[in-house]
């Protein structure tokens, strides 16, 4: 089972086989072309499936373990929470969506054929005193500077 996200429909690239997504994903497309491929592609069984809750929250979880969480849509979460839940393999190109499905031990492919290699353990920075934070702050929690950044740790 491949668990299509949006790429999929912008770029009619995906692997062939038994296919599902979210319906949220329709609102992601942005042009006709990608409107009619998602039609035609339910017609001849896309399946459209609504995560459970539990999943969701599941995903929550690790993508803060990875540091990802701030960065993805609840689209994206839930393309993740679908992909896990039917074990299947996830196509996308985010690479955000990749790096938590790497840390969870689901399968994922893209659609322009890049992929991460190796996971991505993501921090935060205050750029005024250097202090670091786990996830992301609006403020940082030493000086109160607002100035925040997200780096790629180690
Ligand atoms: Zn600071």
């Amino acid at each position: 089972m491949y668990i299509l996200d949006t790429c999929a429909f912008l770029t009619q690239n995906h692997p062939e086989g038994e296919i599902a997504t979210i319906s949220e994903i329709e609102s992601e497309l942005n042009n006709r072309q990608s409107k009619q491929y998602f039609t035609n592609m339910k017609e001849i069984g896309l399946k459209i499936r609504e995560p459970k809750v539990a999943s969701i929250d599941k995903i929550r979880m690790n993508s803060k373990e990875t540091g990802d969480l701030s960065v993805l849509s609840s689209i994206d979460l839930k393309i993740l929470a679908l992909a896990y839940e039917m074990q299947g393999t996830i196509v996308s190109d985010d690479f955000a969506i990749q790096n938590v499905a790497l840390h969870m031990g689901v399968e994922f492919t893209s659609c322009s054929g890049n992929e991460i290699k190796e996971l991505r353990k993501w921090k935060y920075r205050c750029s005024a005193c250097r202090a670091e934070a786990l996830e992301k702050v609006d403020s940082c929690s030493v000086c109160g500077s607002e100035k925040i950044f997200r780096f790629k740790a180690k």
